[in-house]
């Protein structure tokens, strides 16, 4: 069955792997801290650095404290110190990352056809440089950064602001669909409020043990406005 945007009375997309290549950026930046860091390049192929460095990014997701405590743990003579490391993958991400190809033209269609939609992220201001570097900004009528606003997803208190921001109401939740990527944040915090789901699967199974979304596309191009 196709999504048809028109039919609801909200919209809400994920920004990261939903919107915006993080996956393609992650991949670059972590090529480049490889070949500027011999404690990886003279150790290890760029292959086999990659692929740990994949395993600190789970669901599309990264806990940068812990994916640079796993770094030291394996990497001991690692240079960067904490605040680096932070400085140095965020950076990075806002200059690297870019939107899906066609993600513009299709936010542009929803404003024209007064589609009624924002954006829910996990993080801080540097998902709003990452939605002006990508040529997004001004498209949503709404940014919700999870760290700005004081709860992550999945907690139901970023779901009840995503309602107050669609202009909506608790009867409105079955009108309102979420798209997004991670089935343990996106998914889950949206089917708990009672909004319809749209699970971007990427290359991922989706989880056994957690409850099935309303719809499984392999990207924001199989929806319909
Ligand atoms: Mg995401």
């Amino acid at each position: 069955m196709k999504i048809k945007l028109s039919e609801y009375k909200g919209v809400v997309f994920d920004l990261d792997d939903t919107l915006i290549d993080r996956k393609k950026a992650y991949s670059e930046i972590f090529t480049l801290l490889y070949n500027e860091h011999e404690v990886f390049n003279s150790k290890l192929t760029l292959e086999e650095s990659l692929s740990f460095f994949w395993t600190l990014s789970p669901n599309n997701s990264i806990d940068i404290k812990y994916a640079f405590s796993e770094i030291k743990l394996k990497f001991p003579k690692f240079k960067l110190d904490f605040e680096k490391f932070y400085r140095f993958y965020y950076d990075n991400m806002i200059n690297l990352v870019k939107p899906y190809d066609g993600v513009k033209d299709f936010l542009l269609q929803l404003v024209k056809q007064n589609i009624n939609f924002g954006v829910v992220t996990n993080g801080n201001e540097y998902q709003f440089k990452k939605i002006k570097n990508t040529g997004l900004e001004g498209l949503f009528n709404f940014v919700i950064a999870s760290e700005i606003f004081g709860y992550n997803k999945p907690n139901i208190e970023i779901y009840q602001e995503t309602l107050r921001q669609l202009k909506l109401t608790s009867k409105d939740v079955e009108n309102v669909i979420f798209i997004g990527d991670n089935p343990y944040t996106d998914i889950i915090g949206a089917k708990k409020i009672g909004f319809k789901t749209a699970w971007i699967k990427m290359d991922f199974e989706y989880p056994k043990d957690l409850s099935p979304p309303d719809y499984i596309i392999g990207s924001f191009n199989e929806i319909e406005i």
